[in-house]
């Protein structure tokens, strides 16, 4: 009886089930919604991220008031900007830390990716599998020197995964020289890697053999290195981002990047940069590498590697580096890396961002943005410290989290979205599209303008 009980029970609960998937689906496939439904998408997306996802966002977040009375939530994208459920646009000045590269929902990376799907999805594993094999030839002839095997991830956490296991293959050696404020990701071997005390402190110890050295002091990169030999720890490679992104754009000192490699050479170890964040045009060349005119041994690629479409990542590597991986390709490798649909994004954005001079013209928009926004913030010196970014890679920073937060929720109101939530503000990223047009830049800068002379200190 209790049996049947449950089983009928069950029974009501996947019909509900289902008629909620159909729900869903049915305002997937919408070109537009109505005010009704916004609110029942508004209502469900709350009550989901209580519930099931972590109620932990709904606080931190500025899209969201503290009393839960209005949350935004966001909907459809395209070039700059994306609208919430309601139809409100935003200036997209956070492009998921610098995933928007070549726009939201670029149309050609869009129709490579669609003409993809209607042919082939994923791949058999074991067939040769066509776009793999000439992403990587285009990958080799865009990255900088002579990079040239490419090992596609799903994520930036991933490739910088995938790069440190090779470089243990390859060197026989143990130690790794991360950088204080470094972002590598947060999977345990990526955030041994990572500097944020917040972020390792619960997971220790991570992987042995990680040492962190101030980020742009290169002495005591140099005493690392040398005690390390000394001790009979030599350093299997040493990884760093070029310009600091999650730290809060930190740029490197002068010539910082190349007294690194010749450390590395010097005492044989490989240089990682993880251009996760610098990479494909965002700082006015196609790779930082390129900027500071230093050729690593391997580099890490994802966020604006799909294209802003497609999750797809990378690392890029020496032959007589990657050559450790030759003889059993087996020893590190991915169910869903390289995909096709991926492979199609990512070939199809590195198109986009050649034929459309990107790169040249985040160089140009950006060095536009950087002025303006050192001219807005004239006579708020109590307020912002400084302002500073290549590229469109741009950080303003505050003398205060407080103020930074203050400004970010301010500009949010005002439709621009900028980097910074209630723990993290004391930097605020502008990261936009490199299609963002000088109208979008202008509406941004007096929107900035405008709240930071609201906001108190
Ligand atoms: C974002 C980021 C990562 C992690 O990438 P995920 O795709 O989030 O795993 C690693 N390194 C840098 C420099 C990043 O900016």
């Amino acid at each position: 009886m209790s049996i049947d009980l449950s089983r009928e029970l069950k029974k009501e609960q996947n019909k509900n089930v289902s008629d909620y998937i159909n729900k869903v689906l049915s305002l997937i496939e919408k070109e537009e919604i109505n005010e009704e439904e916004a609110g029942w998408i508004t209502k469900e997306t709350v009550d989901g991220f209580r519930e099931h996802v972590n109620p932990g966002f709904l606080s931190y977040r500025k899209t969201v008031t503290k009393d839960g009375q209005f949350a935004a939530v966001e909907w459809s994208d395209n070039g700059s900007c994306f609208k919430d459920v309601n139809g409100k646009e935003y200036i997209d000045c956070l492009g998921g830390f610098g995933i928007y590269n070549v726009g939201h929902r670029n149309p050609k990376v869009v129709k490579a990716v669609t003409d993809q799907l209607k042919r082939q999805a994923l791949h058999s594993q074991d067939l040769l599998d066509p776009l793999r094999a000439m992403l990587a030839k285009i990958l080799a002839d865009i990255t900088p020197g002579d990079l040239k095997y490419a090992f596609f991830t799903n994520s930036g956490t991933e490739s910088v995964e995938a790069a440190l296991k090779l470089a243990k293959m390859y060197s026989e050696r143990t130690t790794f020289i991360s950088t204080t404020r470094a972002f590598h990701g947060k999977s345990l071997g990526s955030l041994s890697g990572t500097a944020k005390g917040m972020f390792r402190k619960p997971f220790l110890p991570l992987i042995p053999g990680f040492r962190h050295v101030p980020f742009g002091d290169i002495d005591m990169m140099r005493k690392t290195f040398e005690v390390c030999s000394s001790v009979g720890e030599d350093v299997a490679a040493v990884i760093l981002e070029p310009i600091q992104g999650e730290g809060g754009i930190i740029l490197p000192p002068e010539n910082y990047l190349k007294e690194v490699r010749e450390l590395c050479d010097q005492f044989g170890a490989l240089l990682i940069f993880d251009e996760v964040q610098t990479g494909m045009g965002r700082t006015g060349k196609m790779f930082a590498a390129d900027l500071y005119e230093v050729v690593p041994d391997i580099i890490c690629l994802a966020k604006a590697f799909g294209g802003g479409v497609m999750p797809a990542g990378a690392i890029v590597a020496k032959e007589e580096v990657f050559k450790s991986w030759f003889e059993n390709p087996f020893m590190h490798t991915t169910t869903f890396g390289g995909n096709p649909l991926a492979c199609a994004a990512a070939i199809a954005t590195i198109g986009v961002l050649i034929e459309e001079k990107l790169p040249e013209r985040a160089a140009e928009v950006g060095e536009y943005f950087l002025e303006e926004l050192k001219k807005a913030a004239k006579g708020h010196e109590d307020k912002v410290l400084e302002i500073r970014g290549k590229g469109l890679m741009i950080g303003i920073e505050f003398h205060k989290d407080e103020i930074g937060y203050d400004v970010s929720k301010g500009m949010f109101d005002l439709g621009v979205l900028v980097a910074g939530t209630l723990i993290n503000s004391k930097t605020i990223r502008i990261e936009p599209s490199l299609t963002i047009r000088y109208e979008e830049v202008d509406k941004v800068v007096s929107t900035f303008k405008q709240v930071l002379s609201q906001v108190s200190v």
